[in-house]
């Protein structure tokens, strides 16, 4: 039932040479790297789908953008531009422009988060989970147990668990400074996140008087999949129902390098004046004066054309098509895919197809060993090497419930053949997954261990006790 990939919306105007290698050769630059894929050389890579963040293809006009940027350093022209469209698409009173999401968390965290308050989210990404931790708060997830399963068959499995908030929000109201929701929730498996549940969010929100923040990064393929999945919004366009979602909100964390498709850039936003204040004399001592941030003039205008592309109904088509071109494709496999697809990235339960490997092996990383082996393809581990922590409240170790595996498909990057060889590698992997093995961690740091940690196989040397991960 393999739908057909989607006509691609743009054509190709430059091109990018790709090096085409051989399975010896990737099995020196995975010696090299340890076996992190994150350590792998770009070049050693066939189809590289580790993110979609700041991966994208930039248009003509973007690059045209680049080329108009105001550099001045105060009310530069590029910052007008931007603020017009940010206005009318965010609509939040106030914004600052940043380096990058996580600029924009920490920022954020920084002037609301205390020692033992806890955040909640429908799932915290790792960036936040670690601007989370680094002030001593708690991180607290709280999916619908459906949306954990990957075969159950629900068109918003972002959605945030009310009652279960409800249950956080009167035990400890005290403790929690703001509410969080992520869109669309990269953690768990790309799923969209419905309106009705952002209202009822909302409300929740003001019975308990929290602030609601969202991570917005994938807003707009979130604003996508309302319109053609949930009742009462098909004749609404991306632009309006995104601006329905963040009326909903206080503020938002956003990440450029995904739907506004630049390489390099992020946001804060928010209405709350005093907060705003603090927020931008922060950012004046980290990122830059207000009007730049921790951006050049000509990212601003860059970003500025990418919210305009990137919010567009007919590019989201095509964008969410090719998701679900290589969703089908993989399931007509054999693959066991997180369903139903989600915006940006297909995610492969590898625990389930590796279930010979426990989960204190790591089944996820070794599958995208292995597919880096076959076909030079690079995904990235979603499972226990990434989202472990210790808890600081009871020092035990938590995992999350599913070992994933994300093939993030980079905006307007790759075609149906690069796409078609992932599908054929991951065919060649299938077929000998039995004799796949597990693989233990030989190194690693005390935050964010996935970027730099080292591996070797399981049967090998002496590896280190899982729990020394972010015990202070
Ligand atoms: C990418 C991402 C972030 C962090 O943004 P950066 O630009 O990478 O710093 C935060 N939350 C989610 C859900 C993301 O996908």
């Amino acid at each position: 039932m393999t739908r057909k990939h989607p006509f691609e919306p743009f054509r190709i105007k430059s091109i990018e040479n790709l090096r085409i290698t051989n399975r010896a050769e990737r099995e020196v630059a995975l010696k090299e790297a340890n076996f992190n894929i994150f350590k792998i050389q770009a070049e050693d890579v066939m189809v590289d789908l580790l993110t979609d963040s700041g991966t994208g293809a930039m248009s003509s006009e973007q690059w045209a953008s680049l080329m108009r940027g105001d550099e001045s350093y105060a009310g530069s022209r590029s910052f007008d531009r931007l603020e017009r469209v940010v206005d009318e698409i965010f609509g939040f009173k106030h914004f600052l422009p940043t380096h990058q999401g996580r600029a924009s968390e920490g920022i954020l965290m920084s002037l609301l988060v205390k020692p033992g308050n806890l955040i909640p989210n429908n799932t915290h990404f790792d960036t936040t989970a670690a601007h989370v931790l680094a002030r001593e708060g708690i991180p607290e997830n709280l999916l619908h147990d459906y949306s954990k399963n990957p075969s159950y068959d629900h068109p918003f499995k972002g959605n945030i668990n009310l009652d279960a908030l409800r249950q956080v929000l009167e035990k400890n109201t005290d403790m929690i400074p703001f509410c969080m929701i992520t869109v669309t929730n990269n953690a768990g498996g790309g799923q969209p996140v419905s309106l009705a549940n952002l209202e009822g969010l909302r409300k929740l929100c003001d019975e308990f008087s929290k602030p609601l923040f969202i991570d917005a990064c994938r807003f707009a393929e979130n604003a996508y999949l309302i319109q053609q999945r949930e009742d009462g919004y098909s004749h609404m366009s991306v632009r309006e129902i995104a601006r329905k979602m963040f009326s909903l909100a206080d503020g938002a964390t956003f990440s450029a390098k995904k739907d506004a498709i630049v390489n390099i850039g992020g946001l804060l936003l928010m209405n709350d004046k005093e907060l705003y204040e603090n927020a931008r004399n922060e950012l004046i001592m980290h990122e830059g004066f207000p009007t730049y941030g921790g951006l050049a003039g000509r990212d601003l205008d860059a970003m500025a054309t990418g919210l305009r592309e990137g919010t567009e109904d007919d590019y989201l088509s095509y964008r969410t098509s090719q998701v679900a071109w290589l969703f089908d494709s993989l399931k007509d496999i054999g693959v066991p895919v997180f369903g139903p697809p989600g915006g940006h990235a297909v995610y492969v339960d590898a625990g389930s197809l590796l279930d010979h490997i426990p989960q204190s092996e790591f089944p996820a990383q070794s599958l995208a060993v292995e597919l880096y082996l076959e076909g030079g393809v690079r995904a990235v581990e979603i499972g226990s090497v990434m989202l472990s922590f210790i808890s600081p409240e009871t020092g035990e170790l938590v995992t999350p419930p599913l070992e994933l595996i994300r093939l993030a498909i980079p905006r307007r990057t790759y075609t149906e053949s690069h796409l078609q060889h992932v599908v054929d590698s991951f065919k060649a992997v299938v077929e000998r997954k039995e004799s796949l093995r597990g693989l233990k961690i030989t190194k690693q740091p005390r935050l964010l261990r996935h970027f730099t940690c080292d591996f070797d196989w399981v049967e090998n040397n002496e590896g280190i006790e899982l729990s020394s991960l972010l015990s202070s």
